[in-house]
């Protein structure tokens, strides 16, 4: 692509047209190093238009009704005036490998609004690789003018840790009933909330939803809080119903405010970025090593070894090191 081009298409993105926003996170998202590097010179033009949106992770155990919800919060907000992107993270199964998320159509009505853009996740590849190239996607649908960003995933493994890490405001859903366990939600997630959200709050499961919520508030309340400016919170919402998504808004935007009075929600994103900088420099430095001819010479030998009991994990590592270090020095 001239130089030219990339500066339409940086100009289309900018400009909020939603063709040059799906081309440039095919671009990020390609395995080819020429689209890469035309995606990332793209990217690096918007930065400075990138920020503007209210970042919202939503997570929750398979059935538990996150694309329901995403989809009528998404036009609750829409109908509010604002222009809505949803992003998925999904950590490909580690038993089938298959998508977690799936790809049955989702989000039907959403999409069909102007002011939503719906992406599904990256695939294949390792939780880290998929989690960058959801940053980069977050960044482009910002500097499109999306002023609500969503990013979904399901709620297994590492993969809600690292949605935490890309959003301002995260929120676990629930289903009433069923405890904490039942539905496989770890306690450590619960403490990354911002807020949890019981859903299916409507026909007969309304009194259950209510207790699942008071019952929550408890356990919340004996848990570690991420922020002494923000008390997570608790809601019930109807995603079927429509029921509850004023409320849900309003605490996003209450966390927000909490949060931007004492410069903490700028503090969180700027140990956000640092922490994704430290990521990237990790995932090249393991490449740089893994290429490196004198350390493959020598990694298959000393894995040997290790598993043979003829040396420790730690002197392996060391010598390893050694061999890798004093191959940049020469
Ligand atoms: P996901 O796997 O978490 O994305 O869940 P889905 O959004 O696909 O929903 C799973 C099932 O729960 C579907 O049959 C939905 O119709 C149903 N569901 C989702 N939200 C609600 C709700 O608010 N009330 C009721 N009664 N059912 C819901």
């Amino acid at each position: 692509m001239s130089s030219a081009a990339l500066e339409a298409q940086s100009q289309g993105v900018r400009s909020g047209d939603r063709r040059s926003v799906a081309k440039t996170i095919t671009l990020l998202e390609s395995s080819r190093a020429d689209h890469q590097r035309e995606g990332q010179a793209i990217l690096e033009s918007l930065v400075p238009h990138t920020g503007g949106a209210v970042r919202i992770g939503i997570t929750g155990p398979p059935g538990v009704g996150k694309s329901t919800f995403i989809e009528a919060f998404g036009l609750h907000v829409i109908a509010a005036g604002h222009r809505v992107a949803v992003l998925a993270v999904d950590p490909s199964s580690p038993v089938t490998g298959g998508s977690i998320l799936g790809d049955k159509t989702r989000m039907e009505r959403l999409s069909r609004e102007e002011a939503a853009f719906i992406r599904p996740s990256p695939s294949g590849g390792s939780l880290g690789g998929v989690a960058q190239r959801t940053r980069e996607a977050l960044l482009v649908c910002e500097a499109a003018g999306y002023d609500v960003v969503i990013v979904e995933t399901v709620g297994v493994g590492q993969s809600e840790i690292t949605v935490r890490s890309m959003v301002d405001f995260f929120a676990v859903l629930l289903q009433p009933g069923a405890g904490d366990e039942l539905q496989g939600i770890k306690r450590g997630v619960l403490e990354l909330a911002d807020a949890l959200v019981v859903n299916k709050a409507d026909g007969d499961q309304v009194a259950l939803a209510e207790r699942t919520r008071s019952d929550h508030e408890q356990a919340l309340m004996l848990l570690r809080t991420q922020s002494v400016h923000w008390t997570p919170e608790v809601l019930t919402v109807s995603s079927v119903a429509e029921t509850g998504f004023g409320d849900f808004w309003d605490c996003v935007l209450r966390q927000r405010a909490a949060l931007e009075g004492p410069g903490e929600l700028a503090e969180r994103r700027r140990r956000q970025d640092l922490q994704w900088m430290w990521s990237l420099l990790e995932e090249g430095l393991l490449q740089a090593f893994r290429s490196d001819p004198d350390v493959a010479a020598e990694l298959g030998r000393l894995e040997g070894e290790v598993a043979g009991q003829k040396t420790t994990p730690a002197a392996a590592a060391r010598q390893l090191l050694a061999i890798f270090r004093s191959e940049r020095k020469s």
